[in-house]
């Protein structure tokens, strides 16, 4: 009978201990303040799906997100006030990006990425269009950002359909080049760009109706 219920309490404690490693792998995976996938745990899944993309064949998009003003933000209301912002802006992010496959991350400071295995350029502008919207009609107060009132974000979009020899950085690469012309242009807007129509660039502005 002892034994028996030795044999028990053993049982529960090796999944108790299950239990609390799990959680503390997925916390090691989080970004403590937001929430999303951290940059470690980002770089990790972007490797996985940029090999899943290539073997398959499928193109593969990442938007690079950047808070426009962010320095006058916490200058102006504080960085407690900056670190609300920040968990406000990864709410609208995950919002907006529905499908289960997406993920979005703490990509670093104010910047954030959502990544979209197996989506097409043209469906990842109308992401990258909501999440712009979703953002500005959050109604964050921002009185010192030079472009409206409110917090506003800039947004770059890259999509490739990877070829073996290709490393995942070039993704990164092409999206943050899009991020620093949407950001160059006037900021709170899309830029989007697609490997392999020769690196051309369209600007969506912001002039949809949010
Ligand atoms: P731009 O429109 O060109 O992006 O200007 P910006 O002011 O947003 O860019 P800059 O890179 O000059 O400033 C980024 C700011 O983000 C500075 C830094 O204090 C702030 N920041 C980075 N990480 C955090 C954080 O975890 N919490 C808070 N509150 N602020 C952060
Ligand atoms: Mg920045
Ligand atoms: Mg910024």
């Amino acid at each position: 009978m002892r034994l028996r219920r030795e044999m028990v309490r053993r049982m529960e404690l090796t999944h108790q201990l299950s239990e609390a490693n799990q959680k503390l792998e997925r916390l090691t995976m989080l970004d403590g303040l937001t929430g999303v996938t951290n940059r470690r745990h980002f770089d990790k899944l972007m490797i996985k799906e940029w090999r899943r993309a290539q073997r398959n064949k499928f193109p593969i998009s990442l938007i690079m997100i950047d808070i426009d003003y962010f320095k006058k933000y916490n200058d102006t209301y504080g960085h407690l006030k900056g670190d609300d912002c920040l968990k406000k802006v990864a709410k609208a992010l995950i919002s907006s990006a529905r499908r289960s496959a997406d993920f979005v991350s703490r990509y670093g400071g104010e910047e954030f990425a959502i990544t979209l295995p197996a989506l097409k350029n043209d469906a990842t502008v109308t992401v990258a269009k909501r999440v712009r919207c979703e953002v500005e009609r959050m109604k964050i107060y921002h009185e010192k950002s030079d472009i409206n009132k409110y917090v506003t974000i800039s947004l770059g979009v890259a999509t490739i359909i990877p070829v073996m020899s290709m490393e995942h950085e070039v993704l990164i690469q092409a999206a943050d080049r899009a991020l620093y012309m949407a950001k160059n242009a006037g900021r709170n807007r899309v830029v989007a760009t697609e490997y392999d129509y020769n690196a051309s660039h369209n600007d969506y502005g912001n002039i949809d109706k949010c």
